[in-house]
């Protein structure tokens, strides 16, 4: 669990960001922290990039249902618009977000803002994630969660796709993903690129 540092002063700017893979309890760790901003009176607001709609379009819900009110932004730079008068801003699924979020994090935190990002921080092929690499290195604090691995029980870093596309985004979690530690995941992969393999072998038969 994330301690809260206690040399963090209100007002001095403070980027944190939550990473890791799917199911690894990233947006129920923002909720955490947020609540406890909520409670301490501080203002805090949440934004979600557009495209993920996958339960509902004005709350951020986690797995485990707890959920909180956000507000779905198309790009980045929206956000500098939409938090005047704001202490603490959350960021879910930041990896969805286009190339300008460090920077409109970094001024954030130039303006006296908390900012909390959360994200995964690898794609189904285990690349680095949009600008979650950025992120890591502007952040003050990072902290990076673990899923349970499906196949042995260990821990999982990473989000192994199920189904077969090569678009880096496939929306419709529990159904096109589960969380593998990188042996799993590494064994997973070759079995796909077999089955890849034989399926362009047939095409070609035909
Ligand atoms: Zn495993």
């Amino acid at each position: 669990m994330f301690i809260e540092p206690t040399f963090y002063q209100k007002n001095q700017g403070w980027i944190e960001v939550i990473c890791g893979s799917m199911f690894s309890g990233k947006s129920e760790e923002l909720i955490r922290r947020l609540k406890r901003a909520h409670i301490a009176n501080q203002k805090v607001e949440i934004f979600k990039p557009l495209i993920d709609n996958r339960y509902d379009d004005e709350d951020i819900v986690s797995h485990d249902q707890s959920r909180i009110h956000s507000t779905p932004v198309g790009a980045a730079q929206r956000i500098l618009l939409l938090a005047q008068d704001v202490e603490v801003i959350g960021i879910d699924e930041a990896q969805f977000f286009d190339e300008n979020l460090p920077e409109v994090c970094e001024s954030l935190a130039q303006n006296g803002l908390r900012v909390i990002v959360a994200g995964l921080d690898k794609d189904f092929l285990g690349r680095p994630f949009g600008t979650i690499p950025q992120l890591l290195a502007i952040a003050d604090t990072v902290t990076k969660l673990h899923a349970i691995c499906m196949k042995c029980g260990g821990l999982a870093t990473h989000s192994f796709r199920k189904v077969s596309s090569k678009e880096q985004v496939v929306l419709g979690e529990k159904e096109s993903y589960e969380p593998r530690c990188r042996k799993c995941f590494m064994e997973g992969q070759k079995l796909n690129a077999q089955v890849a393999n034989r399926m362009e072998d047939n095409e070609m038969d035909i």
